[in-house]
């Protein structure tokens, strides 16, 4: 027996995590581990070579039927030819005779399990491609390594092995990297649990939009995880019960109606204008990672997108889209979001945000090459996605948003591209909206030191809070060990988003926040009070936010902000926003 096996049978369990997603999902744990990884290995008996090479034959045919599924699934959705072609790639590394002769060959002299030759002769190869300074092998060492997981996984006898065909379920993973939540069969994820990670960290804010619960940073003791366990993943107290008890699964279902008949009700605002109760008008718009969870921000009453994450178009396709396919995915998202229109944040590669081949890996990366950074040194890539957005603007309302901005010259330097790209368009007859925006995050501290001095340049500011307060109080905003000390309500990111704020209204300009701290009903008054217009938030916090700000009076969170800036301490701002939002809207904001 597994020596690391569960033990305690049916006895429940419960690991504390970090709460970042609201909700309770209850139904088996499906465990997403590295798939490329040692399988055990075991010695076996001469007449048991048959059988393991049966075995390997029989894993390399599941797999093949497994990526022509994959194959006409990604054709089914739209996807062309030339994105599918990768499966054909991957099926190609399937039907090299050479790899499965040696690892026959292996297996007859080594006598070790299949599992763990295949492992060996794939690794060996791999690592000989990796050598080689060609970019085309290395990719193929990629392909390589995908592939044979999935052989592994086929030849592993364990219920993990057919985990893909698995129905709604609770997904646990070390972390979930941006590209892996990509491929991620949304219809069939009940909520994420991870080990990695904090409030802002990508798999949190991809569980908020999707609305399902998450709980992050869980230690589970090695070997405990078992594909196929029933589990209840609660999203409000941060917590993972394996084998929930009767009185437990009692417990939760009474949470569940609660929370069912809250839901109701806040649906009912979805018509209703994100007005304060003194008739303050703030425009409440939607983030989105993905085109379609557009459709979500419009069915929640949001007015628009305020910040369209487009990194994910370019994992999705694990390469750069051309100008056509991102005009036509910028268009589409404005033109669904008529009359209200979307901020199209250009390329933030890097730092949490990077792609599955690792070309971005850095040994600092938050403090690297990435964000706006990028798009200056890749100015071709940059220009594509600027010409995408200005063409977009044809179709919907698209306002522009660069990412990461540090001082003055990289805001002139990306204005100045645009206006070629805009002198480009022009000179071919392209139609584009002449009066479109642009914008700068503000989520560096240097940014909001500089507000004053930026603000001439764009036509509105939006906070990044969740690099502003890493940045600021350094602490890393994906890091669980230090998730206690990531705070919103630190002074000086109050005092931070005050200068921003003040800074556009003295040019003119308006000043929204985009960041998670936008979409906690909690913030909402200090919000308010600080004067800011436009909040943008998750998709499942819209209703939320907009039931808080229809319970505030402006001029009490204006009083509060006042009292807010002579405090010192984090613990007293706090309590103090609790006692406003407990008042106001106590049986929301819980
Ligand atoms: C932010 O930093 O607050 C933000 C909205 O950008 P992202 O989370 O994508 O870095
Ligand atoms: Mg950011």
């Amino acid at each position: 027996m597994d020596p690391n096996a569960v033990t305690d049978g049916a006895i429940e369990r419960r690991f504390r995590g970090i709460a970042v997603s609201r909700g309770v999902a209850s139904g088996p744990l499906q465990f997403l581990g590295q798939q490329f990884q040692r399988p055990r290995t075991w010695p076996i008996e001469e007449g048991e070579v048959q059988a393991d090479e049966a075995r390997l034959h029989q894993a390399i045919s599941e797999t093949k039927e497994q990526i022509e599924r994959l194959k006409e699934k990604l054709l089914e959705r739209g996807a062309d030819h030339s994105e599918a072609r990768v499966f054909d790639a991957h099926l190609l590394v399937l039907e090299d005779q050479s790899v499965i002769n040696e690892v026959i060959g292996r297996l007859r002299e080594e006598r070790l399990n299949v599992d763990a030759v295949f492992f060996k002769v794939i690794r060996r190869y791999v690592d000989s491609l990796r050598q080689i300074e060609d970019p085309y092998l290395r990719e193929r060492a990629i392909d390589i390594e995908d592939v044979a997981g999935r052989v592994l996984k086929n030849l592993s006898s364990d219920e993990e092995a057919h985990a893909d065909e698995a129905p709604a379920h609770v997904l646990y993973a070390s972390d979930l990297t941006p590209s892996d939540t990509v491929g991620l069969d949304r219809a069939t994820l009940l909520g994420f649990a991870t080990e990695l990670g904090s409030f802002t960290s990508h798999t949190a804010i991809m569980a908020r939009a999707l609305g399902i619960p998450g709980v992050v940073g869980l230690e589970i003791p090695p070997g405990f995880l078992r594909s196929g366990q029933d589990v209840i993943l609660d999203g409000y107290n941060g917590v993972l019960i394996f084998n929930p008890s009767a009185v437990t699964l009692v417990e939760y279902d009474r949470l569940a109606s609660q929370q069912e008949a809250l839901t109701r009700r806040l649906d009912e605002l979805r018509e209703e204008p994100a007005l304060t109760a003194d008739g303050r008008s703030i425009v409440l718009s939607g983030n989105i990672e993905f085109g379609h969870e557009v459709a979500m921000v419009k069915r929640r009453g949001a007015e628009g997108v305020g910040l369209y994450r487009t990194e994910f178009l370019y994992f999705e396709q694990g390469c750069h889209p051309d100008e056509a396919q991102q005009t036509q995915a910028y268009g589409e998202v404005a033109a669904s979001v008529n009359p209200h229109g979307v901020i199209i944040r250009t390329l933030d590669v890097g730092a949490d945000k990077f792609y599955a081949d690792g070309r971005h890996a850095e040994p600092n990366p938050f403090l690297g090459w990435r964000g706006i950074r990028v798009s200056l040194a890749e100015t071709d890539v940059f220009k594509t996605q600027l010409r995408a957005c200005l063409r977009a603007s044809a179709q919907g309302r698209v306002r522009i948003m660069y990412p990461m901005i540090s001082g003055i010259e990289e805001l002139r330097q990306s204005n100045a591209l645009l206006d070629e790209c805009r002198e480009e368009l022009r000179s071919e007859g392209v139609a584009f909206d002449e009066d479109l925006e642009v914008g700068c995050m503000i989520e560096l501290p240097s940014a909001a030191i500089m507000a004053h001095q930026l603000a001439p340049e764009v036509d509105f500011f939006s906070v990044g809070t969740n690099d502003l307060i890493q940045y600021t109080i350094a602490v890393d905003r994906v890091n669980e060990r230090v998730a206690n000390l990531y705070q919103p309500g630190h002074p000086a990111i109050l005092r931070l988003i005050q200068m921003v704020v003040n800074a556009a209204h003295d040019h003119g300009i308006w000043a929204g926040v985009c960041g998670e701290m936008a979409g906690d009903p909690l913030f909402a008054p200090v919000l308010v009070g600080l004067g800011v217009d436009e909040l943008s938030v998750g998709p499942s916090q819209i209703l939320r936010v907009k039931h808080a700000l229809r319970h505030l009076d402006s001029g009490e969170c204006e009083a509060l902000v006042a009292d807010l800036i002579g405090l010192h301490t984090v613990d007293e701002i706090m309590q103090r926003c609790r006692d406003l939002a407990k008042r106001c809207y106590g049986d929301f904001y819980q």
